[in-house]
């Protein structure tokens, strides 16, 4: 049996989508603002008025925080849309897989007749 065949039109449309998945980055993008630190800025007294955009992502308990510059924003927040849309495929996935082991099951382990 092929491994690529082993699931029914749904989850065959589903890997087809994921094939097609562009760089992915599992993070989110936070933007913030923030003082300065220059005490001759406005921002010193106007409060936090500088925009800063930052990533930020867990590895086991531990979230880390990355800096990133505003000319990478565009392309960093499209990666994590590439994430999104490929953990919301994995569910589809999922849901389909479920249902070719029900329709296996009904057929004895059979694969469903001709398709
Ligand atoms: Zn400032």
């Amino acid at each position: 049996m092929n491994k690529t065949t082993a699931t029914n039109a749904q989850g065959r449309q589903v890997l087809e989508r994921i094939a097609r998945i562009g760089p992915f980055l599992p993070a989110s993008l936070t933007i913030t603002r923030t003082r300065c630190g220059n005490p001759r800025c406005r921002c010193a007294k106007e409060g936090p008025i500088h925009e800063t955009a930052l990533l930020t992502w867990k590895e086991g308990r531990t979230t880390h925080t990355l800096y990133v510059p505003r000319n990478l924003r565009r392309e960093v927040a499209q990666w994590i849309a590439e994430w999104k849309k490929l953990k919301s495929l994995i569910e589809h996935m999922g849901a389909a897989q479920r249902q070719f082991l029900q329709t296996r099951k009904k057929n004895n382990g059979k694969p469903s007749g001709p398709s």
